[in-house]
């Protein structure tokens, strides 16, 4: 696309960046085979809600024809889930120009307090599980009082958990089992850590089945993704800084296990492009793995086994396929399971919706796209699911739920873990197949004394009582669970 952008002049507001910006544009040859696999093109139909739309606006921006705050809602409607950049023939980089554009815009347009407060609030409490835990625990006692409160607040609490999981800390060094075959360090992950602190541990254990030790710095920081999803870079690049310092051990890999994590570290070298430390933001980019693909090239050990014949549907998380170009890798693991049949979800690579905060940010978009998916899940009729990201985890879990239907979702390393736990010699392994009949108290007890509960397969038709509990807590829900 040409263009009249003033580079020169621009780069005083945005650096370097502009160079990069201005290449995205101009690659762009307006050919539209982005446009079906848009979501939001999908979902509103409209060619400005797409990404040769909004390449197009934020060209006139740049330019200094179109006010930004014309072009705000298109660009803020954006999930920065990177499906157009899978699809574009002409190789437009639209992650370099969304970034650097939408801090710029968000610098120069105007919010409401309420949506400043909002954004505030997340910005400042998603990116430390500390602070999470905290303003969850809060936001809980606030939930009763919910109707008197702005509806962005009101947006923010609908959202929080009924019920948090115990926090686990990890230990800095998590040893491999046997003949060490990698050491690698992990990125553990803010939101995770607090949602669904069984995630980290699954992929310690999986990994140590197969070899790996783990590095965990404790002066690791949250990656930064939201912050930059926000716009909010200088906070972000502290972020970037505090985790090159962290990370910079000698390890075979750097892991992570949520597909935003990992696509936010790959962001370091445009979030620090022509400015200090950009030589080590490179090398950290080059050395970060997810885990799906670090263990699929190393090759899984033994004969990982579910307890029973279980049909799983994969969902390809956006970061995981389009930002990091993931999608064979953690199919390839799931494949290695024995009693595990892997079924493939129609449009699997569209987003679910929930790409950060989209659900406070855009909830009824996201709410259609989180319906749309859960539909498509159904559709495979599959009895558990599997993604590599807890914001999938959650809002797919959440739609199936509003569907009536209780598929236990897990992250794949999870579904990894079960199996390598079921299949160990020696295994205490016991599979519940009428948990209804064992109270919250007793599934409490065994998980806190005992050992590890994982729900396991849904019983369609089948009638929950209030007190029943599953292995995440909720009440309501019934399925077979295993206990290791
Ligand atoms: S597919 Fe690529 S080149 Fe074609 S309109 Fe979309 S962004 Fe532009
Ligand atoms: S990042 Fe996703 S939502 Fe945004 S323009 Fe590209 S495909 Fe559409």
């Amino acid at each position: 696309m040409q263009h009249v952008i003033p580079v020169a002049q621009l780069k005083s507001q945005f650096g370097v960046q502009i160079e990069a910006m201005a290449g995205a544009i101009e690659a762009c040859v307006h050919c539209g085979f982005c446009l079906p696999v848009c979501p939001t093109y999908q979902v509103l139909g409209q060619e400005m809600d797409s990404p040769r739309g909004r390449i197009l606006l934020m060209k006139n921006v740049l330019e200094g024809g179109l006010a930004v705050q014309e072009a705000l809602p298109y660009i803020d409607r954006c999930l920065g889930c990177l499906a157009c950049v899978t699809a574009c023939p002409s190789g437009v980089a639209y992650g370099d120009l969304l970034m650097p554009f939408r801090a710029y815009a968000r610098q120069k347009a105007s919010y409401s307090l309420m949506e400043r407060v909002q954004r505030k609030l997340v910005n400042q409490t998603l990116p430390s599980p500390e602070r999470f835990r905290t303003a969850a625990l809060f936001g809980r006692l606030a939930k009763p009082f919910s109707a008197m409160l702005p509806q962005e607040l009101a947006g923010m609490l609908a959202l929080l958990p009924d019920r948090l999981p115990a926090a686990r800390p990890l230990p800095e060094v998590f040893p491999a089992e046997g003949v060490r075959r990698a050491r690698v360090a992990l990125l553990v992950g803010c939101v995770q850590q607090v949602l669904a602190p069984e995630i980290n541990w699954a992929t310690l254990r999986v990994l140590a089945r197969n070899g790996v030790e783990v590095l965990i710095p404790a002066d690791q920081a949250c990656c930064g993704a939201l912050l930059m999803h926000t716009g909010e870079l200088d906070r972000a690049r502290q972020l970037a800084r505090q985790n090159l310092r962290a990370f910079s051990g000698q390890v075979d890999a750097i892991l992570t296990n949520a597909a935003g994590c990992g696509s936010g570290l790959k962001d370091y070298p445009l979030l620090l492009m022509g400015l200090e430390d950009q030589n080590l933001a490179d090398e950290l980019a080059r050395q970060a793995q997810d885990v799906s693909q670090f263990l699929a090239e190393l090759g899984m050990l033994g004969e990982p086994a579910l307890p029973q014949p279980t049909r799983v549907a994969y969902h390809d998380a956006c970061h995981l396929a389009h930002a990091q170009g993931i999608t064979a890798a953690p199919r390839a693991l799931l494949n290695r399971v024995a009693n595990l049949t892997l079924l493939e979800i129609a449009d699997s690579t569209t987003c679910c919706g929930s790409a950060g905060t989209y659900n406070l940010e855009q909830p009824e978009i996201a709410a259609e796209l989180g319906r749309r998916k859960a539909a498509n899940i159904l559709q495979t009729g599959a009895e558990a699911v599997a993604a590599g990201n807890i914001g999938c985890i959650v809002q797919i879990r959440t739609h199936l739920q509003a569907l009536g239907k209780l598929l236990p979702v897990f992250h794949t390393f999870e579904l990894l873990d079960v199996a390598y736990s079921r299949s160990a010699a020696g295994s205490k392994s016991r599979l519940i197949r009428r948990p209804n009949l064992v109270s919250a108290h007793f599934l409490g007890f065994i998980q806190q004394h005992i050992g590890r509960i994982h729900q396991f397969g849904g019983v369609p038709g089948v009638q929950w009582k209030s007190g029943d509990a599953l292995a995440d807590g909720r009440a309501g829900n019934r399925c077979p669970v295993l206990i290791i």
